[in-house]
């Protein structure tokens, strides 16, 4: 059987790296369309977008969430837009699930939903059962797929539950997030995840910091699937002296994909492989 194409996530900006940490992070809309469109001719079949307001500051507000999808589809209308409804800045499900009400051409055709809580570094990220509970369910109304995402195996299981309850339509994708301080590390036992995941489901690896190159070699070699980009880490190298660049991050996944034989998806056979209804060809 030929191995299945690679899905690659691009997450640009997420909500922590400043200009000040790297000025290679997007965060207006020129600059991510910029991004993205660098790494479309490379291959990238979905996009992971966080705002930002004015200022750079993140932002869960539909009105800055907008500009983006705007400017990912039209770099390319075939890209799967990813909103983020990530609960590390506001914690009520209506400022979270904003950018869910986004209509029309600027629907996104995914967003986030982290499938329980954990601490970063320095902050925590609250996510309790029946705020995950309502996004999913309000997910499910909008016809958006979640890209969910996975700290710890249990948190797997704790998705499965979510299909038992008619709140989630398989077949999933999951993005399991290893090597974050506190969380699962990125070590062979990390991989008890994928018995945790049903077979019928698509799921990538994202490793954060340092981690995010082994984790994308593990997944590509192991038929999983991947999340790049500089929400999940800055620099390029293990020395951590070379800034990343998105394009950088994306060409190097091309490079391991293509000595590992692995083909890269286009969108539309990630639409394929996701159970995405909607074709914006
Ligand atoms: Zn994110």
């Amino acid at each position: 059987m030929p191995p299945t194409p690679l899905i690659i996530n691009l997450a640009p900006t997420g909500m922590v790296p400043t200009k000040a940490d790297t000025p290679h992070v997007p965060t207006c809309a020129a600059e991510v369309a910029e991004d993205v469109a660098a790494c479309r001719e490379l291959g990238v079949a979905i996009v992971h977008l966080h705002a930002r307001d004015g200022d750079g500051r993140p932002s869960h507000r539909a009105d800055d969430v907008a500009p983006l999808v705007a400017a990912v589809r039209d770099v390319d209308p075939e890209l799967i837009v990813c909103v983020t409804c990530s609960g590390r800045l506001v914690s009520s499900v209506d400022d979270r699930a904003e950018a869910l009400e986004l209509d029309g051409a600027l629907r996104p055709e995914m967003a986030s939903l982290t499938l329980g809580s954990n601490n970063f570094a320095s902050a925590p990220s609250i996510n309790p059962p029946d705020v995950i509970r309502e996004l999913a369910s309000r997910m499910r109304e909008r016809g958006i797929k979640p890209e969910l995402e996975a700290f710890e195996p249990g948190m797997v299981a704790f998705g499965r539950r979510l299909v038992d309850e008619g709140l989630l339509d398989e077949p999933c994708y999951v993005n399991v997030l290893l090597g974050n301080l506190g969380t699962a590390p990125l070590q062979p036992h990390a991989l008890a995840f994928r018995a945790e995941i049903p077979d019928r489901w698509t799921w990538a690896l994202a490793g954060l910091g340092r981690f995010q190159l082994d984790a994308s070699a593990l997944a590509i070699a192991l038929g999983g699937h991947v999340r790049i980009g500089l929400e999940d880490n800055i620099w390029f190298d293990r020395a951590r002296t070379v800034p990343a660049t998105n394009a950088a991050l994306v060409r190097r996944i091309h490079e391991l994909a293509e000595l590992l034989e692995r083909p890269v998806a286009t969108p539309a056979q990630a639409r394929a492989q996701l159970g995405l209804v909607t074709d914006r060809r």
